[in-house]
């Protein structure tokens, strides 16, 4: 008899489903990895097997190449993974094929949510609140001041700027999964029916999301526009990466815009030179991690990736009990 939830242990650089030596989202190359979703902290490659949902695996497949030993799981379908261990893939909310992992074992549910959101996006499946023993919850934005505004505000700015700009463009800094077809979704949903002119280093994700179902619009790669003048009035997505640099220099009077959880932090969007920040984000704000770990009521909370410190306290302070996991290698590249 094993003590109670000695089969998962986290490790550094992941966590490991002991008996059938798996491991989460791990930072390093193993014989067999559970992914929750394709963002470069969580999915790597050079695993020998890598189990995630078909969506993460075509990302994967896109971005590194990745398609040897890919093992698909849809949502809901239980899995025997070996070692007495069955793993269930739950929607987390996130971007386009993320998943929460629900472990079983000897009558044990652990959880590893990944990266989460609660507020609705149009691009992928919603958050399944579920019942578990151990919550293994990030904390990308672990602190009570980071809270997100509903979308609707923030995509109410960017077309606001945009008419009151109708000689300029406003080129909107978005990471390339998941961000940027959240931002176009919106915009399509408030009825902004236009071309959106897009960075080159979109254009595969955008492609492989409307494969996965979720349809974008019209869009067109600034390198195929016409002339400068054509994309007055536009808006336009590129990686953030590219805001300042020499490419876009081909836009006419661009407004810089950003869209990321971070622009509620005003000395991160001057040192961006950041004339627009947006605040949209992929993660869980303060109050979504909280009403998160209320709903989902287990008897242990472990918390990861990033601020652990101000969730831990608020667990203590709310009678529950929590600890903080020391993972490393987790950047916040999908903020
Ligand atoms: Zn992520
Ligand atoms: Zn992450």
């Amino acid at each position: 008899m094993s003590l109670p939830f000695s089969w998962i242990r986290p490790e550094p650089w992941g966590i490991h489903i002991v008996p059938a030596d798996a491991w989460v989202d791990p930072s390093r190359p193993v014989p067999r990895a559970l992914v929750t979703h394709g963002h470069a902290d969580h999915a790597r490659g050079g695993h020998g097997v890598t189990i995630a949902t078909p969506a993460t695996l075509a990302i994967m497949e896109l971005r590194y190449q990745t398609r040897e030993g890919a093992s698909a799981a849809e949502y809901g379908e239980a899995l025997d993974i070996g070692g007495g261990v069955t793993a269930t893939y739950l929607p987390a909310g996130h971007v386009l094929g993320s998943a929460q992992i629900l472990l079983e074992h000897a009558g044990e549910r652990v959880i590893i949510t990944g990266d989460y959101k609660r507020a609705p996006d149009p691009t992928c499946a919603p958050f399944a609140v579920t019942p578990c023993d151990i919550f293994i919850t990030e904390a990308t934005f672990g602190l009570p001041v980071f809270t997100h505004p509903p979308i609707g505000e923030e995509i109410g700015k960017l077309l606001a700027a945009r008419a009151e700009n109708p000689d300029s463009c406003i080129l909107v800094g978005a990471y390339a999964l998941g961000k940027a077809q959240r931002v176009i979704a919106e915009l399509r949903a408030a009825g902004h029916r236009e071309t959106i002119w897009l960075h080159g280093a979109m254009e595969a994700m955008c492609r492989l999301y409307e494969e996965h179902g979720v349809p974008l619009g019209d869009l067109r790669l600034v390198s195929d526009a016409p002339s400068k003048d054509s994309m007055r009035g536009g808006i336009i997505l590129a990686p953030p990466s590219a805001l300042n640099d020499r490419w876009s220099r081909r836009l006419p009077e661009p407004v810089t815009a950003m869209a990321s959880g971070w622009m509620r932090v005003r000395q991160r969007a001057r040192q961006r030179g950041v004339e627009l920040p947006l605040v949209i984000s992929d993660h869980a704000d303060w109050g979504e991690l909280t009403r998160t770990i209320a709903e989902v009521n287990p008897q242990e909370t472990w918390i990861t990736h990033g601020r652990e410190e101000a969730l831990l306290r608020w667990c203590e302070l709310s009678q529950r009990r929590a600890r903080a996991l020391a993972l490393v290698g987790y950047e916040d590249e999908d903020d």
